[in-house]
């Protein structure tokens, strides 16, 4: 089959940022070395463009996982356009129909599919799909948005201006506008594009799938921590929705402690959050699917063991629901401060049973589903 031609543009772009980062990086850290202030600038640089990425471009506006006020808007389009990585309605835009088509190699723009070169970097060099380059009509509700608009219209000024006039003021401040530009400018938007590119190719191929296995997506604390959180990516394609991606409070996210933290200053506001109850529930459904494999694959005769164990997961399931349903109603409960009175009383005691009984349902088919995978 004939390739789509090349978009040369981004080759020589991606080619000639490549050469100065692996040849010219290290020959003036050998030559002249870059002092302390120039490392500095680059790691604060590093964080703050790939996060305008991370908690801007992608669970701001690409999944209105929350709102933001103005200031926090026209600091992460700066930021997100300081990477190269197209203006806000572009990529999200291409982010939107990722998710829409995961995996559907004609549709989904960075189909993990196609392999890992294509996922990562292979897509963007060469017009795959053309005709949707200027087709936004799947993010109206961006365009409504003024920042979004502005950033869209005065992209590239935004891109020479931030990128090339911060790294130019701080390097003649510091004495070196040359090892500035090279470690922070462009050695720096290096190390942004690739590791944010592992999000649409490493982590749709290397983790675990906790909670679906209806796409490639894979949650991994390693990558995690190089991708400014969004490691956890397996949960993201099921609740994309959540201004979380790494949910327990010590998942490496700092997109999602940075969103949080704005919110006691008021500066983001409305923190979607997926209900705790449906994300255990697919959690479990995973757990049996793959309990059940292992004891195919393990017994001759697994009917019986894979019968007792639906009938623990039906009990679970129930277990869960009446415990959330119940922890739901006392929140009502104590929202109308009626936490004092008797009723208030009898649904916390209830509550807490519930919970008790949820808890110790949960670690029994935890156990079953450990013992069905290494029987003794
Ligand atoms: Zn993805
Ligand atoms: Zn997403």
């Amino acid at each position: 089959m004939k390739k789509p031609p090349l978009i040369l543009f981004n080759v020589i772009l991606f080619t000639i940022l490549t050469l100065i980062t692996i040849i010219g990086v290290p020959f003036w850290a050998i030559t002249y070395g870059f002092s302390n202030v120039e490392i500095i600038t680059t790691i604060i640089l590093f964080f703050f463009t790939g996060m305008s990425i991370t908690a801007g471009y992608h669970r701001l506006w690409s999944h209105k996982a929350y709102d933001a006020n103005i200031i926090v808007k026209v600091v992460l389009a700066i930021g997100g356009a300081m990477t190269l990585q197209n203006s806000i309605l572009h990529w999200a835009s291409d982010h939107r129909v990722h998710h829409r088509h995961v995996d559907v190699n004609d549709k989904d723009p960075y189909s993990a599919n196609r392999g890992f070169w294509f996922s990562h970097i292979g897509w963007m060099m060469r017009e795959y799909q053309s005709e949707r380059y200027s087709d936004y009509s799947n993010c109206k509700d961006l365009q409504k948005d003024s920042v979004v608009m502005w950033q869209h219209n005065h992209y590239i000024a935004i891109v020479l201006i931030a990128n090339i006039a911060v790294t130019a003021i701080l390097g003649y401040l510091n004495g070196s506008i040359l090892g500035m530009m090279l470690l922070a400018g462009i050695c720096r938007i290096v190390l942004v594009h690739h590791v944010t590119f592992f999000i649409n190719s490493l982590c749709h191929i290397w983790g675990k799938r906790t909670y679906t296995d209806c796409n490639t997506a894979r949650d991994n604390g390693i990558l995690a921590l190089f991708t400014f959180g969004e490691g956890y990516h397996n949960f993201h394609h099921i609740f994309e929705y959540d201004y979380r991606n790494g949910i327990k409070w010590w998942h490496f996210d700092p997109t999602k402690w940075l969103i949080k933290g704005l919110s006691f200053i008021g500066w983001t506001k409305n923190l979607r959050k997926c209900p705790e109850d449906r994300i255990q529930q697919a959690k479990f459904a995973m757990q049996l699917q793959f309990a059940k494999e292992k004891l195919v694959h393990k017994y001759p005769n697994p009917d019986e063991v894979i019968a007792k164990l639906e009938s623990e997961y039906e009990l679970l399931i129930n277990r869960c629901n009446e415990y959330y349903t119940t922890k739901k109603r006392l929140l009502r409960v104590q929202q109308r401060q009626l936490k004092r009175t008797v009723d208030g009383m009898d649904l916390q005691a209830k509550c807490a049973e519930l919970k008790a009984a949820f808890v110790a349902q949960k670690a029994h088919f935890t156990a079953l589903t450990n013992l069905s995978m290494h029987p003794a």
